[in-house]
């Protein structure tokens, strides 16, 4: 077999600090990748700028200038991680046999790809890196990450533990991953779902290597709510377990009230009353919030709409003669704010 065309997706959102030295460290490994023939000369680096404010397009651009083995992908707006991921793949998946994601930071041990590709060789179509422990995250980001994965298990929604978005796809895979309409598309839940053959492979997990982190809290917390809602219908369930619970709890204070009434000791009423106000009421809100967010993505997805707008694209295309090289501090539109109303 010849060797494969691999396509390394790397989604960039404001790693202008990063972004130098993650293309230097990537083009030396797909350098030593080819010369040991591990993949074909044409295996390319393709950087999705998800519509950074900063300096990352002309730097991805520039690059691209200079080395054709540099591709950039440049989307209109800030879309997210995953759909800046999928953009990428997608982009890609026409022209590669097999393609790998990694995040800008290189957190992610980017020698561990030789033995992806060890892997993909012996007929694995999807490989998952998987974190060996978690060192260098915080304490809150290793317990909040931790609890997630928990929690996702109880919610029914079968996940790799401890894997990111660190994996190897062959084209099959990212074309049956194609097929997955939907808006809301949690790759971590849907990449298992995909099926065919699978392994993974073990990583110690590194710091970032500049720049902060483009997954503060409230971003974590949206991720983690998007992927039970697109997945799992335990919370309605569990709505269904309360009001049966507070049924039957309310039942049986009903006895008790009846009970104090023939006894004769009937002016006690006040607290109960109000204790089971304030409890039913809050929860037919937790239930009528559950309820929304499903209804929520059930209007998303009715929408249809586009999971992301591709603006430039060196990968398919080329680079465009007529088109200056984008100047330093361009790009300094708020996509950011444009993002949040959807
Ligand atoms: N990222 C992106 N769009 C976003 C947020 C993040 O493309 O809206 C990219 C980011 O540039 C990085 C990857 O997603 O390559 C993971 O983000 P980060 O390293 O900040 O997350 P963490 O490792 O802290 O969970
Ligand atoms: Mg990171």
């Amino acid at each position: 077999m010849n060797a494969p065309l691999l396509t390394i997706v790397i989604p960039c959102y404001n790693e202008e600090e990063v972004l130098p030295e993650t293309i230097k460290q990537l083009t030396v490994l797909l350098d030593e990748l080819i010369n040991d023939q591990l993949i074909s000369e044409k295996s390319r680096l393709l950087f999705v700028d998800d519509g950074s404010k900063d300096k990352t397009w002309s730097i991805i651009y520039k690059h691209g200038l200079k080395d054709n083995k540099i591709k950039g992908l440049k989307l209109a707006r800030n879309a997210g991680h995953q759909n800046a991921l999928l953009a990428g793949l997608f982009a890609a998946k026409n022209q590669s046999d097999c393609l790998v994601s990694i995040d800008a930071d290189l957190q992610d041990d980017i020698a561990v790809i030789r033995e992806f590709l060890m892997r993909f060789s012996e007929g694995f179509e999807v490989v998952y890196g998987v974190r060996r422990e978690r060192k260098t995250d915080t304490f809150f980001k290793k317990h909040s990450a931790q609890g997630f994965y928990k929690l996702m298990t109880f919610m029914g929604v079968n996940l790799v533990y401890n894997h990111a978005d660190f994996r190897l796809m062959s084209k099959r895979a990212v074309e049956a991953l194609e097929q997955f309409n939907e808006s809301n598309l949690f790759l971590r839940g849907v990449v298992p779902l995909v099926g065919f053959q699978s392994t993974s492979v073990y990583y110690d997990r590194k710091e970032r290597m500049a720049g902060e982190t483009k997954y503060p809290l409230r971003k974590m917390l949206s991720f983690a709510l998007d992927g039970i809602t697109s997945f799992s219908v335990t919370p309605i369930r569990l709505i269904s377990l309360m009001g049966f619970v507070s049924f039957l709890v309310s039942f049986l204070f009903g006895v008790y009230f009846f009970y104090l009434k023939f006894s004769g000791q009937t002016q006690t009423g006040w607290t109960s009353l109000i204790t089971s106000i304030w409890l039913i009421g809050g929860l037919q809100l937790i239930a009528l919030g559950f309820i929304g967010e499903y209804i929520g993505k059930i209007y998303k997805e009715t929408k249809r709409r586009p999971k992301f707008v591709v603006d430039i694209d060196t990968f398919n295309l080329g680079v465009p003669e007529d088109v200056e090289s984008p100047k330093e501090g361009e790009h300094l539109v708020d996509y950011n704010s444009l993002s949040k109303s959807n």
